[in-house]
């Protein structure tokens, strides 16, 4: 007996070694937190009886989706740092500078409501102060892998003008890695495996290389990933030359941080031999095209890095970068602008974006033997989609499938009606079961709007061209 039969569904299983492995009436057993069986629904049903049958008629399930890079807990900034030339110093610290553990609370929790309504399973979320609102994603019950950002830069001397050296605050910097060591204290492997964690320098030129070295060792004593921004801009690599005489990338093989638990966020300015030795010493690479795009104009060389590695992953990094943390979003701008960049439409194709959210993204962040495909013995995240929706009709079968471009083109996440995380169904029917959704948008409602009084002015004062699109009624 096992306790919930999903059945009479179309399955996308990612199981396939180079594919999406459909099945077109399918079943999947599960029992705990575990996939017992997935197959044929009449081969099942042969095998297994379940405590709970839910009718797959019409409906799609596939692996829950995995974000492999977020800041959830700049999630109350969403729509506040766009359209601008420097969206950081001049929208994201002043904005910074009014941030509250409420503030930061209240918009996690939003984001990953958001993630989870748009069928994603498992997010990597990095965040300051992390520590303090970790309790979220227990409570929600998303699959997570969290990291206490570590950094030496304090707030009032992270507007310094470019050119001249950042000063790094070693207080400020033993503060964060000390809440970084109680965060995996407290949560690593915690909730029968579902927390884990991982460890964030935020910068090569924001923490010390005495740091840098200490987050290595124990990232190496304890196999934990190490989630770095790297290459992300020219500033990045002028303060590394200043400070060390080297490029970001050369300075990291040096220290000798570049291995198989490097999660190389963006690699924006990274150069072709860069990638190449960052893929040779098997570091993954995660794509947040969303992000990089808005805030910065920036398509990150994921086309160029696959040349070299498989180890790519997605992520959504900001809601006040890309302004969703929807990873249907990700998956189709992130092959949208690769085609444009490229100038070329075969390049990433819908497969292959499905793959980066799902068993490939897995296979980066180390957890393919988890998560990523329906397959026996993996853990149950499972997400069932509504197939019957306008946007995703017809859909044809032969001579080929339409299924797979459909489910990256025209899906858009609104489908997904529920979601199972470690054996749990989280929502059913669109409805968050884990937490009180109309409390999360009255909460977050209030910490944005208390943000922005106490923040406003300053906001205003660094952006005049805010004030001018006001009142051209534009904003
Ligand atoms: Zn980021």
């Amino acid at each position: 007996m096992v306790d919930c039969i999903f059945q009479n569904a179309i399955v996308v299983t990612m199981a396939d070694s180079l594919g999406c492995g459909v099945i077109q009436d399918g079943a999947v057993a599960v029992k705990g937190n575990c996939i017992i069986s997935v197959g044929e629904t009449a081969e099942i049903l042969k095998k297994y009886s379940a405590h709970r049958y839910i009718d797959g008629r019409g409906k799609l399930l596939m692996p829950g989706l995995i974000d492999a890079h977020a800041h959830t807990g700049v999630s109350i900034f969403r729509g506040y740092a766009q359209d601008t030339e420097n969206w950081m110093s001049s929208r994201v610290f002043p904005l910074k500078g009014a941030l509250d553990v409420k503030a930061r609370q209240a918009g996690s929790m939003v984001m990953l409501c958001e993630a989870i309504k748009a069928g994603t399973t498992t997010m990597v979320d990095s965040n300051e102060e992390m520590l303090f609102f970790a309790g979220n994603h227990v409570k929600i019950g998303i699959r997570a892998q969290l990291s206490h950002t570590v950094h030496a830069l304090p707030l009032e001397k992270a507007e310094i003008e470019d050119g001249t050296l950042y000063p790094l605050d070693e207080k400020v910097e033993q503060e964060s890695l000390e809440n970084c060591r109680k965060l995996i204290e407290q949560y690593h492997r915690s909730n029968y495996g579902r927390i884990t964690c991982g460890l964030c320098p935020l910068g090569l030129d924001r923490v010390s290389a005495d740091t840098l070295r200490v987050m290595g060792e124990l990232s190496e004593k304890q196999g934990l990933l190490m989630h770095l921004h790297l290459a992300c801009g020219n500033r990045e690599v002028r303060q590394m030359q200043m400070r060390y005489g080297k490029r970001s990338i050369p300075f990291l093989d040096e220290m000798g941080l570049i291995n198989e638990r490097l999660m190389a966020i963006h690699l924006s300015v990274a150069t072709e031999e860069e990638l190449q030795l960052l893929a040779k010493k098997g570091a993954a690479m995660v794509l947040c095209s969303g992000s990089e795009a808005i805030v910065d104009g920036n398509i990150p060389p994921a086309a160029e890095f696959s040349h070299y590695s498989s180890r790519l992953a997605i992520g959504s990094d900001q809601t006040s970068g890309g302004n969703t943390s929807n990873l249907f979003y990700e998956m189709k701008v992130g092959a949208v602008l690769n085609k444009c960049k490229a100038k070329n439409a075969a390049v990433f194709p819908a497969w292959r974006m499905l793959r980066l959210a799902t068993i490939d993204g897995a296979r980066a962040i180390g957890m393919e033997r988890e998560i990523g495909s329906l397959e026996r013995g993996k853990k149950a995240d499972i997400i069932m989609l509504n197939m019957e929706e306008m946007h995703l009709i017809p859909l044809v079968w032969e001579p080929v499938s339409n299924l797979i471009p459909n489910l990256v083109y025209a899906a858009n996440g609104s489908e997904v009606e529920l979601s199972m995380i470690d054996g749990k169904i989280v929502m059913e029917n669109r409805r968050i079961l884990t937490v009180d959704e109309s409390e999360v948008i009255r909460n977050a409602s209030e910490q944005g709007r208390k943000l922005l009084e106490r923040a406003g002015g300053k906001l205003l004062e660094k952006n005049p061209e805010i004030c001018k699109q006001k009142k051209e009624n534009k904003l």
